[in-house]
């Protein structure tokens, strides 16, 4: 369907411009990948400000990762201007983080309170379990716990000692950004009121993850018949792990009962082979009763290409291979001129290719692949706030924003390097130190230079993705939700992998529903090209292993077109002489 009317909503199809102009009051849209709930909830919120005269400063997005946040904030800034500097983008943590800011007194913080990164958390754990082995047990065990679950005494006893060793260093960790608020906003009734008022319209994209206590938040900052739009597709539900839970859904029609329940079933994002073998692939057990997603994108159907290789070595190859051949041939060798932009007959770039798969430990045959042979990779750090990657991309992050402000001078870049010289390696950012160096160049941007240097560095933990940066991205298949791309290649699409199996046990029967869900999570990032890949042979903790292909995959049907490595069709003379 085209797109209708004029104004800010212009760019939207008829159901989503309906679901845009919900006038008040909470609103649920449940709809597919690529159907465009990002982008409607964005255009929602410009329309508010635009065209409603709701002032930007009463809007608060929720999203739920740093470039999600970051994306959406230029969208905004594209759709309405400065206005959007008002709003506030954040994930639930960086929310939780602002509300601890502005109320540490309350919570017996100092107001130079930090965060401690995984090193230090291990540091007084260990220093209350009595050695690092135990003290890293004790750490997993934590968080659930944190969360709400059950703990026994023991585990009780670890959490009230590692808590008041945090705060005796003024210190919160990454958990207590949302615990400390729910827990504020509970006990200061007047407080939680204050933010009511200031956040009088309220959007979460990616609803189908929150768990428990970030509902709760919601609730406390938007009770019944608020402003709250939700936003999410229960297929894509893959945090259950961490407490999300689909159920919230439910609670959602149930504490917002006046709430229109609106779907969106035009899919913008992929071709119609893509769109079609991933909506196979999930119906097993799919959570959409009546899933209705249709192809929109006019995209060019290119079937999804399933690869077997001999290994995860030929694995790497093939798709260190066929990235050149997307890139026309040329990208081996043009990377000496500095900076390439793998101008491919489809115009396909580095920053256009992801590679996601579902265990970390899969990325490593990746890279070394990927880096031999030249090409740029980026990939996202899980670590915790090591201080290097928080200063390199703090300093990316200050030229960003320095480049929306003005242009940004040799003397500034000079500024930068400087400091990402000059940091020494083995800082643990304390934040301290890279704010007093960064200072001049922050201030160039205009920002608080405290607050905003804290903030990266605290993004910084949850997100080191740059999706500017001219390189392949490699993510695990969680991080990559509500991305696109035009090439992904899933790499690793083994029985074992897809879904995951520890050693010696079975997954149980909703685990393996939620890595179906995370299959589909990753199938649908791709718009043109779509590679399925796995490995006849991978050697798993030292030990090569005949692999199966994923159940998955025989899901498929003729969506998809079978390849296999060229050495091990030569390995087979057999069955080419019965042919
Ligand atoms: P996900 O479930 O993966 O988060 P989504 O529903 O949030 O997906 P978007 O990321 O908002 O989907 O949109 C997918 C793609 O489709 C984007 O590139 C977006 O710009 C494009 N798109 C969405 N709606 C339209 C439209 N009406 N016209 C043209 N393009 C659109
Ligand atoms: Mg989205």
């Amino acid at each position: 369907a085209p797109a209708t009317g004029s104004g800010v909503l212009a760019g939207l199809d008829p159901d989503q411009r309906a679901a845009a102009e919900v006038p008040d009051g909470p609103l649920l849209i449940v709809a597919g990948p690529g159907t465009g709930k990002t982008r409607t909830v964005t255009h929602r919120l410009a329309h508010l400000v635009l065209e409603r005269g709701v002032p930007a400063q009463h809007c608060l997005a929720i999203t739920f990762t740093r470039r999600a946040a970051e994306e959406m904030t230029e969208r905004l800034h594209a759709l309405i201007g400065a206005q959007a500097q008002r709003m506030t983008v954040a994930t639930f943590h960086s929310f939780g983080l602002q509300v601890l800011r502005e109320h540490h007194g309350e919570l017996g913080l100092g107001a130079d309170f930090g965060l401690a990164d995984a090193a230090r958390q291990q540091e007084i754990l260990t220093a209350i379990t009595g050695d690092e082995r135990s003290a890293r047990k004790a750490k997993a065990q934590l968080s659930p716990v944190r969360r709400g679950g059950e703990a026994d005494p023991d585990i009780e006893a670890v959490l009230a000692a590692y808590l008041s060793g945090l705060r005796e260093q003024n210190l919160v960790d990454f958990d207590d950004l949302v615990v400390l608020a729910v827990q504020l906003l509970t006990d200061h009734p007047d407080i939680a009121e204050q933010y009511r008022r200031r956040y009088r319209w309220i959007t979460v994209d990616e609803y189908q993850d929150v768990d428990e206590l970030q509902y709760r938040l919601l609730r406390l900052i938007a009770p019944a018949g608020a402003n709250l739009t939700a936003i999410g597709d229960p297929d894509q539900a893959i945090y259950s792990f961490r407490g999300a839970d689909v159920g919230f859904f439910l609670c959602f029609e149930r504490d917002y009962p006046s709430a229109p329940v609106l779907a969106l079933t035009r899919n913008y994002r992929s071709g119609a082979h893509i769109l079609d073998g991933a909506i196979r692939a999930i119906a097993p057990s799919t959570l959409v009763a009546d899933r209705r997603l249709h192809p929109a994108s006019g995209r060019a159907a290119h079937r999804i290409a399933a690869h077997q290789a001999d290994d995860e070595r030929a694995e790497a190859a093939f798709v260190a291979r066929t990235i050149d051949q997307l890139l026309g041939g040329a990208s081996f060798h043009s990377l000496d001129s500095g900076r390439v932009l793998g101008d491919g007959p489809g115009g396909i770039g580095f920053n256009d290719i992801a590679v996601l798969y579902r265990a970390d430990s899969q990325s490593h045959a990746i890279l070394d692949e990927l880096t031999r042979c030249g090409l740029p990779v980026q990939k996202r750090s899980h670590d915790r706030l090591s201080a290097r990657p928080g200063v390199d991309l703090l300093v990316r992050e200050l030229l960003h924003v320095a480049e929306r402000t003005g242009p940004v001078t040799d003397q500034l870049r000079m500024a930068a390097k400087t400091v990402t010289d000059t940091v020494p390696e083995d800082t643990r950012p304390d934040v301290h130190t890279a704010v007093e160096l960064l200072g001049p160049l922050a201030q160039r941007c205009g920002e608080d230079v405290q607050r905003f240097c804290r903030d990266v560095l605290l993004g910084a933990e949850v997100d080191t993705l740059d999706p500017r940066a001219e390189a392949i991205s490699l993510l695990t298949l969680h991080a990559a939700k509500g991305l696109e791309f035009p090439v992904v290649f899933l790499v690793g699409c083994e029985d074992g992998l897809l879904p995951l199996r520890w050693p010696g046990t079975e997954p149980t029967e909703d685990e393996v529903a939620e890595e179906r869900r995370l299959f589909f999570v990753g199938m649908t990032r791709a718009q043109d090209h779509l590679y399925l890949t796995r490995a006849a042979l991978r050697t798993i903790r030292g030990s090569a292993q005949d692999r199966q292909p994923s159940p998955f995959l025989s899901t498929l049907g003729e969506t998809t077109t079978q390849t296999e490595t060229a050495a091990r069709r030569r390995r087979r003379p057999a069955q080419l002489t019965l042919l």
